[in-house]
């Protein structure tokens, strides 16, 4: 018999969120100048802003923040982070961080100079950012299928091995520190990466002697989609999966915030006791002594029983299946959305959407604001406001795809919440046709201007 799946844990404390009406919202985000950051999370009923530090800790996690050891230094929590770390992971190094750009300003400043290339899957933004700032560039060698929303391809954060070798070969200035790749792939869309991919990735950084670093903040993730799609590891449990994952690895970092289930933390573990060493001093100029890095003793204690939780089976079934849920839902519904499902959050096509809206007047942006002002949900756009204007010709940039996120925090809504949200967006999909015009800026930031742009509302 084929049971159906249910969360495997129950609720013990609750957090009320606050229902509004649509005249409350038109006026909140008018007030917000058309910005969802702006908006104070009272006014915001279901926030699927992002799922980075807003899950929900369990009883046992909660317990942990009452025994923490905050002793300065030989923390007893961080004797049991680290001794998880090296149990789910492997590595033998490791050092907290307050967060995972962190644990990447930790690393990067004993790999990364200038003029050094690292090539990757599609790197997140924060690692662009680190790696950029060194004066130092990255090379994607994401395969093309992640860049076609329409094709199915099982794992589409995956590494073209070929551009990856041609890099790795061609490499006369020796600027190849090494070779990082995300899982799951977010700047894709949380796509994964294959058992098969990393093993070949690693195969090819061994034969040109060049670390492998993995950006590890979905593993667990990750891990589920390859015991579902790679048959090879069906039987194997995501512990076994994770452990051979980060085998084929020299070292990672993590933003603790994802899949450490917690709200606030991140850390870098090795193989390399050089590399170890050289960091530790970073560690202690920017996050603090060696057993604590920018964490209380409560908060590493809390993110090893979180990093046990998220690697169970049943647990990252729910997850995803929740997520999944909701895209499947939509699909039926007729909205256009990403496919296969990421992992982490579902995101709509706006120019599939709501082409009416013309382009230079933020049609993803428009959608998002949509979805704020009839349901309450708030979302995050992906398209031409995130992608910024061009440095040199201070034109608008537009991307290929105009999205807007949905982020699902884990443990945290219902299925109910899915089906809300799911019906929300059926509603303003039967009325598309009716959104003509969209929003002009009229203030911006030179860079990262989404934060703390301001729209109007274009009427004429
Ligand atoms: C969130 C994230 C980071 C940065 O971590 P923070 O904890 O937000 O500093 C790095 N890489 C990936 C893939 C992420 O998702």
């Amino acid at each position: 018999m084929n049971l159906p799946y249910a969360e495997p844990y129950k609720t013990k404390m609750v957090e009320y969120i606050k229902p509004s009406t649509i005249e409350e919202r038109k006026q909140w985000i008018k007030e917000a100048d058309y910005n969802l950051f702006n908006l104070t999370s009272e006014k915001v009923f279901i926030d699927l802003l992002t799922d980075s530090g807003t899950g929900a800790m369990s009883d046992k996690q909660w317990a942990e923040m009452m025994v923490g050891d905050e002793s300065y230094a030989g923390s007893q929590s961080f004797l049991k982070l680290k001794e998880t770390v090296k149990r789910i992971t492997g590595f033998d190094y490791f050092l907290p961080t307050h967060q995972g750009r962190a644990a990447e300003n930790v690393l990067f400043s004993v790999l990364v100079k200038e003029g050094d290339v690292i090539p990757g899957n599609s790197h997140f933004d924060t690692t662009k950012g680190h790696i950029e700032f060194r004066k130092a560039s990255t090379l994607d060698c994401t395969i093309d299928e992640a860049f076609n929303t329409t094709v199915y391809h099982p794992f589409k954060g995956n590494v073209n091995i070929e551009k990856l070798e041609t890099a790795l070969k061609n490499n006369p200035k020796n600027n190849i520190p090494f070779v990082i790749v995300t899982v799951t792939c977010n700047s894709a869309g949380g796509q994964p990466v294959s058992m098969q991919n990393i093993k070949e990735v690693s195969k090819i950084c061994k034969k040109y002697h060049i670390p492998l670093i993995i950006d590890a903040a979905r593993f667990a993730e990750n891990a589920y989609f390859i015991k579902i799609r790679e048959d090879r590891y069906k039987e194997a449990t995501i512990k076994e999966i994770v452990k051979e994952f980060f085998s084929y690895a020299d070292g990672m970092t993590m933003s603790a915030k994802k899949d450490g289930l917690v709200n606030m933390g991140g850390f870098i573990a090795l193989n390399d006791e050089e590399v170890y060493k050289k960091a530790t001093v970073y560690n202690i100029m920017f996050e603090g002594f060696i057993t604590y890095g920018g964490l209380n003793g409560r908060d590493m204690g809390a993110l090893a029983v979180g990093l046990d939780e998220a690697t169970e089976f049943d647990y990252l079934e729910t997850r995803i299946k929740q997520v999944a849920y909701l895209g499947t839902q939509l699909v039926e519904f007729g909205v256009p959305v990403q496919q296969p499902f990421g992992g982490h959050a579902i995101f709509l096509d706006a120019n599939k959407f709501v082409p009416t809206i013309p382009r230079d007047e933020f049609r993803a942006q428009a959608l998002a604001i949509e979805l704020y002002i009839v349901g309450g949900i708030r979302g995050v756009e992906i398209g031409t406001i995130l992608a910024d204007r061009d440095p040199f010709t201070h034109k608008n940039r537009y991307p290929e795809l105009e999205l807007v996120r949905l982020a699902i925090p884990r443990r945290t809504y219902s299925l109910n919440h899915m089906k809300y949200i799911a019906s929300v967006i059926k509603e303003i999909y039967a009325t598309r046709s009716e959104a003509k015009r969209g929003y002009r800026i009229i203030e911006e930031a030179p860079i990262m201007r989404h934060f703390t742009v301001k729209l109007e509302k274009i009427t004429d």
